[in-house]
C-alpha cells in the first residue's frame, strides 16, 4: 500500500460578517451551490472579546432543515432552547451536535463565562438526500466526556473519529466525520491516517505550524488564524513552528456528491425543497414533533 500525504492545495482568510442580532463572526466559508468542501457547508469562530461589541445579543429563534450543526466552546457558553423542548447550556469544552433532519426552530444566545470572553465555533455538516427530512437529533457532549489523548508532543480531544485508539463520542453521523481539537508543542509533529475520499480541514486558531509535511517537502507555513483545505492523500502531518505552540481544529468527512440548494438557514437538494421548506415555514407545519 502507498502512503500519500495530504499537502495544502487552499488557506483561506476569514471574513469578518454580521450574522443573527448584529453577532461578529469570522467565516472561512459559507453554503454555496458549488459545494467545494462537501461535506461541509459552513465554519464560523465567534470571538467578542472587545468590550464594545457588548452586549451580546445572539441569535433569537431561527428554523434549520437538512444539515447538522455542531458548537464547539472554548470559552464561554451558548445557551439553547428549542422546539422540540430542549434546553441547555454549551459551555468551554462542550460539544453539541445538532442533526436538524425535517426541521427545528432554536435560539443560541452567547454568554460570557468568568474570564469575560466568548470563543467558539459552529460548523455546519450537510446530510444526504435520504436524510434530509429525518427526525430531528442531539447528540450533546460534556467536556468531561469528551476523551483526551495527550503526550510530551501533542494534546487531542477527540469529538468525532479515532485518534491513537481513542474514538469520540459523537458517532452515527451519514458524514462519517472527524472532528478534533489539536494542540501541538513547539517543533513538535502530529499524524493521522484519513480516509482517503474524506475531505479534509484544518483551522488553525493559535500559532503558527507547518501543514502538509510529505517525505522531502516540509508544507507550507501558515500562521493563526487561517483555515487551510488539504489536497487528496491518506494522511495529514502537521509540525509546530520551532518557536511557537500552535492549535487547530482538524474535521475530515466523506463527501455526498449531491448536488445542494442553500438558501439561509436551510440546505437542500432542489429548489422545490426550499420552497416547501418556506412553505411549511408559512403554514405552521415546518416542525412536527
Ligand atoms: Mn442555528
Amino acid at each position: 500500500m502507498t502512503s500519500i500525504p495530504r499537502k495544502v492545495k487552499q488557506i483561506i482568510e476569514p471574513q469578518h460578517v454580521i450574522e443573527g442580532a448584529d453577532v461578529l463572526l469570522r467565516r472561512s466559508f459559507g453554503p454555496n451551490i458549488e459545494n467545494l468542501f462537501d461535506p461541509f457547508l459552513l465554519f464560523d469562530h465567534f470571538a467578542f472579546n472587545n468590550p464594545i461589541e457588548c452586549p451580546i445579543v445572539g441569535f433569537p429563534t431561527h428554523p434549520h432543515r437538512g444539515i447538522e450543526t455542531v458548537t464547539y466552546m472554548l470559552e464561554g457558553n451558548v445557551r439553547h432552547r428549542d422546539s422540540l423542548g430542549n434546553m441547555g447550556i454549551i459551555g468551554p469544552g462542550d460539544v453539541q451536535w445538532m442533526t436538524s433532519g425535517r426541521g427545528i426552530m432554536h435560539e443560541e444566545m452567547p454568554k460570557r463565562g468568568s474570564s469575560g470572553l466568548i470563543d467558539g465555533f459552529q460548523l455546519w455538516v450537510n446530510l444526504p438526500a435520504a436524510q434530509k427530512m429525518s427526525q430531528p437529533r442531539y447528540q450533546e457532549i460534556t467536556a468531561d466526556t469528551i476523551p483526551t489523548v495527550k503526550n510530551e508532543d501533542v494534546t487531542v480531544r477527540v469529538v468525532a473519529g479515532e485518534y491513537a485508539g481513542t474514538k469520540g463520542p459523537v458517532t452515527e453521523i451519514a458524514a462519517q466525520p472527524l472532528y478534533m481539537d489539536v494542540a501541538l508543542q513547539p517543533g513538535r509533529e502530529f499524524e493521522l491516517t484519513i480516509p482517503e475520499s474524506h475531505s479534509t480541514v484544518a483551522y488553525l486558531f493559535e500559532g503558527t505550524g507547518l501543514f502538509g509535511l510529505s517525505n522531502g517537502e516540509q508544507g507550507v507555513s501558515i500562521e493563526a488564524v487561517h483555515l487551510a483545505i488539504f489536497d487528496d492523500g491518506d494522511h495529514v502531518r502537521v509540525r509546530a513552528a520551532e518557536e511557537s505552540r500552535v492549535r487547530f481544529m482538524l474535521m475530515a468527512g466523506a463527501p455526498f456528491k449531491e448536488p445542494i440548494v442553500p438558501y439561509g438557514p436551510f440546505v437542500m437538494n432542489t429548489r422545490e425543497e426550499i420552497q416547501r421548506a418556506l412553505a411549511d415555514l408559512r403554514n405552521g407545519t415546518f416542525v412536527q414533533n
